[in-house]
């Protein structure tokens, strides 16, 4: 018989009882007394154990005592309706093999560790119900998103991670070279001399897809970008990695409406997708964390997201006489306190804002006939703030050009050729997929949705 993993065996269940079950995995508890012990084993597929019986007139005392929590073991035996309460089928064991046992310090021995505990344990959290949980409702929206845009036509555009413009403006970049630090050559100005560097001029690690991402739909029509994303920027917060995942659509012929419809129907696919797919994880974590998460996630689901304007939301937050820690006026850049206001407590509703001030987003936005705001939209979410940044692009070749001579970039003259060859409205937007994570596993702090974190001061494994 073919080894079924424990998530096969319980779709299955009815059908395999009286049969024989060939299962591995890890010990998560062992129970029991001089007769009989009872091993809950999990295999990763499933958030739910499989409950193996072994008699003790078939097994010695000893072998059952090695095999603690975290042990790894395979398992032959008959599938049987359960006795006890909890679970329906259990396997009761004829055949133990024993991969490794897990000596007394193995460190995930309790339940209930603290988040903070397990991110010093990183490379075995994966191992904890809670961290499984995450990661394969990660997994499912990484698939969800893929399915999403590839079902509407577009396609999957691999942008480069290693780049040389330094004019993409939405944070600071890491450096990449192969000088040696301790020498740098030098020009005879007393500059760093980057042509002695591996791609002969500063390169550096890429905060954004979007600019490649742009080449892309002027040719393709639609595309969409996934990859990993990096920022040096010192943001010590609950929503801010070093290296995070970035999914980047990009649309010709696309208004800023049409972006905005984008945008609210893609979230709601992907939250559906995982409601339906992952619902034993959600469960668990909904039970174990936040037990509002199930009911957040069906109010996404089910409910118009609110549209309105930068301005009408300032006004809203002006006259809201509440004391927020940054003061609100016209052109500030509004911060996750403020958006989050405009969401949990006056809308109660996910919102996208629109036509923020020029000076507050990047060069490439369309600017309104006001000339003072641009076609902008980022989407608010509760518990998140900003998930999504997006905008129409500017088209026009001059008020670009314009645009980009007033701040001084250079180099971006590829760039420009989208506006100076068969130039076309079109919009795009960044969704951070860790903070997806995070909305739908109900987790507190971005380091605890992806496997391996990078923020400042942590680059472990
Ligand atoms: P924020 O204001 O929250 O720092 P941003 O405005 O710098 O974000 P954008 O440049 O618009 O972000 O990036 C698009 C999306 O990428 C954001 O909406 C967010 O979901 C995500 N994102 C941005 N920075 C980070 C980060 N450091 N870690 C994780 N996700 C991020
Ligand atoms: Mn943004």
């Amino acid at each position: 018989m073919k080894k079924k993993t424990i998530k096969e065996i319980l779709k299955d269940s009815e059908g395999l009882v009286g049969k024989e079950i060939d299962v591995k995995g890890w010990v998560r508890t062992r129970r029991g007394n001089k007769n009989v012990q009872f091993v809950a084993l999990n295999d990763g597929s499933t958030i739910n154990n499989l409950q193996i019986v072994f008699d003790l007139s078939k097994f010695s005392e000893e072998e059952l005592k090695s095999i603690t929590t975290g042990s790894s073991i395979h398992v032959k035996g008959e599938l049987v309706a359960s006795q006890g309460a909890g679970q329906s089928v259990e396997v009761l064991a004829r055949e133990l093999e024993i991969y490794g046992t897990a000596p007394a310090d193995y460190p995930l021995q309790k339940k209930g560790h603290t988040m903070e505990f397990l991110r010093e344990k990183a490379h075995l959290r994966p191992r904890t119900n809670t961290f499984g949980a995450v990661l394969r409702i990660r997994h499912a929206l990484a698939y969800a998103i893929h399915k999403f845009f590839n079902d509407k036509g577009f396609f999957y555009f691999h942008t480069p991670l290693i780049t040389a413009s330094d004019c993409e403006g939405a944070g600071a970049q890491f450096q990449v070279t192969t000088l040696p630090l301790n020498e740098l050559p030098k020009t005879e100005e007393g500059a760093i001399d980057y042509s002695k560097d591996f791609f002969g001029k500063m390169a550096s690690l890429t905060v954004s897809g979007q600019l490649e991402g742009e080449l892309g739909a002027t040719a393709l029509g639609q595309i969409y970008t996934f990859g990993p994303t990096f920022r040096a920027e010192n943001s010590n917060t609950p929503r801010h990695l070093s290296e995070f995942w970035m999914i980047e659509p990009e649309m010709a012929f696309y208004e800023i409406e049409d972006n905005m419809d984008l945008a609210e129907e893609f979230i709601k696919y992907c939250v559906s997708y995982v409601l339906e797919h992952c619902y034993d994880d959600i469960k668990f974590l909904n039970d174990h964390f936040d037990h509002d998460l199930i009911e957040r996630l069906k109010f996404v689901v089910d409910n118009d997201f609110v549209r309105l304007s930068y301005t009408d939301g300032v006004k809203i937050l002006e006259d809201s006489g509440k004391k927020f820690e940054f003061p609100v006026s016209w052109g500030i850049d509004l911060a996750s306190e403020h958006e989050r206001y405009l969401v949990e407590e006056h809308f109660k509703k996910p919102v996208i804002l629109t036509d923020y001030p020029k000076e507050i987003k990047a060069f490439y936005m369309k600017l309104n006939d006001d000339g003072k705001t641009v076609r902008a939209m980022d989407v608010l979410f509760p518990k998140i703030g900003e998930i999504i940044g997006g905008s129409q692009r500017e088209e026009n070749y001059e008020k670009l050009m314009a645009r980009i001579d007033a701040l001084g970039l250079e180099g971006m003259e590829w760039y420009l050729d989208t506006r100076k060859y068969g130039t076309v409205p079109h919009s795009g937007f960044g969704l951070g997929f860790e903070r997806l994570v995070q909305f739908v596993t109900g987790m507190q702090n971005i380091r605890d949705v992806i496997p391996f974190p990078r923020y400042p001061k942590a680059c472990e494994y």
